[in-house]
């Protein structure tokens, strides 16, 4: 696939209006994970928040150009820091509902930072188990699959593995679980089935068995790596089982920031990151979701904007085609461009 790097591009995989419902972030944090969901009742849940430098470079200013107020689940998938460091910056700029994490010991220092920083807060905690439901508005099901009764060996193998279930459409999180946590997710014989996957341990060969892509069917895997990594990820076995398996693969390496948005019946995929509406050209701003020519180029009039809700001042835009725009356009920082002005 040809390579597109800051670009906003749109991909209607089923012909539809502009969506509404659920969004699914991916973020851009390197060599990790870390994944937002936000829901149509404006309710939070992120996954893992990337090295604790992605989390204060990319994950607490992303949260904030979005206009989170509030996590309200943070999950931890297992103790590595390229899942849980990114958390703790996020754990000191917002305020949290609950934590829920695999509970495996882990002795370093950044493991032991993340626990006291949600000790201070007095932030509840939790360790699920296999079968338990989480409660998030906007969603019709979150199931934990993994771990189960008995721990696995290896910290990757435990981790915290989701089901997340809107209208008719499923995401699966299943953190970096290889391939021994593949097979007893196999054997639990609980649903495995989604639209989209996001790709176990960054595509490392040792996960993405074909068995397991098999079961899970994704039209979709999203693999979180960093460029030239030391790691290999992702590997050409998992890449040539996500092919045989029948997923379109995006990679955050190649793409920058992944958006899915979905209704609970179609998909919408943006890939790269959310246009500066204070930078952008005017043939960026017309191909935004409910935009077009006429309202493109009043924006451009309007300009500089100091915040996206400012954008209502322009006519013709309305709090629901700022909703649609929602991760898709920031404003960058409008002092310095006054400052620089004669
Ligand atoms: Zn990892």
């Amino acid at each position: 696939m040809k390579r597109l790097v800051g670009c906003l591009l749109l991909v209607l995989l089923l012909a539809s209006a502009a969506l509404a419902g659920l969004d699914v972030h991916f973020l851009d944090v390197g060599q990790g994970d870390s994944i937002l969901i936000v829901t149509a009742q404006e309710k939070t849940l992120l996954i893992d928040g990337g090295t604790e430098d992605a989390g204060r470079r990319v994950v607490v200013p992303y949260l904030q150009d979005l206009g989170v107020e509030k996590i309200d689940v943070l999950v931890a998938t297992h103790p590595h820091v390229d899942h849980i460091g990114g958390l703790i910056p996020v754990l000191a700029s917002f305020p949290v509902g609950r934590v829920i994490a695999d509970g495996q010991i882990h002795t370093t220092r950044t493991y032991e930072r993340f626990l006291t920083a949600i000790l201070e807060q007095d932030i509840p905690f939790h360790t699920p188990k296999r079968g338990e439901y989480i409660a998030l508005p906007g969603t019709d099901e979150i199931l934990v699959l993994h771990p189960g009764e008995d721990l696995l060996p290896g910290l990757n193998n435990n981790s915290v593995v989701l089901r997340l279930v809107y209208k008719d459409v499923a995401f699966l999180f299943p953190g970096d679980l290889e391939a021994r946590g593949e097979k007893t997710l196999l054997a639990s014989g609980l649903p495995l089935a989604a639209q989209v996957l996001k790709v176990p341990h960054h595509g490392s060969k040792t996960s993405s068995t074909l068995e397991f892509l098999q079961a899970v069917s994704p039209r979709i895997g999203v693999i979180q790596v960093g460029a030239d990594n030391v790691y290999g990820h992702p590997d050409e076995k998992a890449l040539e089982n996500l092919k045989a398996a029948g997923a379109m693969v995006f990679r955050t390496d190649e793409y920058g920031r992944i958006l899915i948005r979905t209704d609970g019946a179609d998909l919408q995929i943006f890939l790269g990151p959310p246009l500066d509406l204070n930078e952008a050209s005017l043939e960026e701003i017309e191909a935004l979701p409910g935009i077009g020519p006429v309202l493109a180029r009043r924006i451009v009039a309007g300009r500089p904007f100091g915040s996206i809700e400012e954008l209502t001042n322009v006519p013709g835009i309305g709090p629901g085609t700022l909703r649609k725009l929602r991760g898709l356009i920031r404003v960058s920082e409008v002092e310095a461009k006054c400052a620089s002005a004669p």
